[in-house]
């Protein structure tokens, strides 16, 4: 079992990390005259002169209640993508370590370990999307520092079977990392409860998908409190906005609400497969644990060409591995997916 501190690269074991004014006196009240903002307020109105909570403690108690994991295994970033580029820079030493992707798969992991100069290594997943654990075995080396796993995934928008990824947990000499940013549109599948168990297991979610939140950029990452640790200490102060923190907060509270989204999505998602099924140049539709279809069409290239005249923009998944002639579509609102399907419709009557 993966030893965190001996996968931590060798220079920030030492790191001492930037002391922000708010690091230094957590208290909120009192006159504030040590961070140099201006205390008169804000121009254009508004409440931001002051800077934001370093560590998201609210949102973190927040998160604490919801998903029973304490807060000192919960860290908050700028969208995932932050602690995906993150967990590069606090694990992998450049030109020296790499890290195992299985494709198709989120094409951030692979931009993020070309930005920091880490050697990839890849395992395409099985003809049914599922994890190839064979090949993944002869392809991990004393090097792989991290193996990122997307559940669901995405493009495929399927599962991982869990007895592989906890197989995965077994054999992998450093962190697994399990992106589960679209897990509310199946939150039985999540791999929360196995956090205990396994310190090389990282989860990612987010607040871009189910919670609606895109814009406003915030990521969790849940794991054993010394990668939390060592995150914290790498990442910039205030990463993450006082008016995110706050919406974000507020979104927390009216949880009801989104489970109604969600509830209406996965209504829609069906909808969308069954008429889609019903078209002739629709030749597969993958099964999804998500809020998106991928849809093995009869050209592909053309048919994305078509859309878009008809102002209708899916994802052109076709130049992927193991996605031959695949949109990736996303679910929208009723009109929007009728929009799809008369536009479908309308091409396929030429
Ligand atoms: C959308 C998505 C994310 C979200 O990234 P954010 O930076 O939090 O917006 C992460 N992983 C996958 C696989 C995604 O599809």
């Amino acid at each position: 079992m993966a030893d965190i501190q001996k996968l931590i690269r060798r220079h920030l074991l030492q790191l001492k990390p930037y002391s922000s004014a708010r690091d230094e006196y957590t208290g909120w009240e009192g006159v504030f005259l040590d961070a140099n903002e201006n205390a008169l307020g804000t121009v254009g109105g508004g409440d931001y002169n002051r800077y934001p909570d370093p560590y998201q403690s609210a949102i973190k108690a927040e998160l604490q209640s919801i998903k029973h994991v304490d807060p000192a295994n919960i860290f908050l970033g700028n969208g995932s993508d932050e602690a995906i580029d993150l967990l590069y820079r606090a694990f992998c030493e450049p030109g020296e370590d790499e890290v195992l992707l299985l494709p198709p798969t989120y094409g951030m992991y692979e931009v993020s370990a070309n930005i920091n100069h880490i050697r990839t290594k890849t395992v395409s997943l099985t003809s049914d999307y599922q994890l190839n654990l064979p090949a993944i075995r002869e392809a991990v080396t004393g090097q792989t520092k991290m193996i990122f796993v997307c559940s669901p995934n995405n493009p495929s928008g399927n599962c991982m079977r869990r007895e592989d990824i906890v197989a995965l947990l077994d054999l992998a000499p450093g962190l697994v990392i399990v992106d589960e940013a679209y897990i509310d549109f199946c939150p039985e599948n999540t791999l929360l409860p196995l956090l205990a168990e396994y310190p090389n297991l990282v989860l990612l979610q987010t607040f871009s998908k189910a919670w609606g939140m895109a814009n406003l950029r915030l990521g969790m990452a849940f794991a054993h409190r010394e990668v939390i640790e060592i995150l914290n200490r790498i990442k910039p102060p205030y990463n993450v906005n006082g008016l995110t923190q706050q919406l974000a907060l507020k979104a927390l509270q009216n949880r009801v609400e989104k489970e109604e989204m969600v509830a209406e999505i996965l209504r829609q998602r069906e909808y969308l497969e069954r008429e889609l099924a019903k078209l002739e140049l629709v030749e597969h539709i993958y099964p999804s644990d998500a809020n998106f279809l991928l849809v093995k069409v009869a050209g592909a290239n053309q048919l994305y060409q078509d859309l878009i005249e008809e102002k209708v923009i899916v994802r052109n998944r076709s130049r992927v591995i193991l996605c031959d002639e695949c949109l990736r579509i996303t679910v929208g609102t009723v009109e929007e997916n009728l929009r799809l399907l008369a536009a479908l419709t309308q091409i396929s009557n030429r």
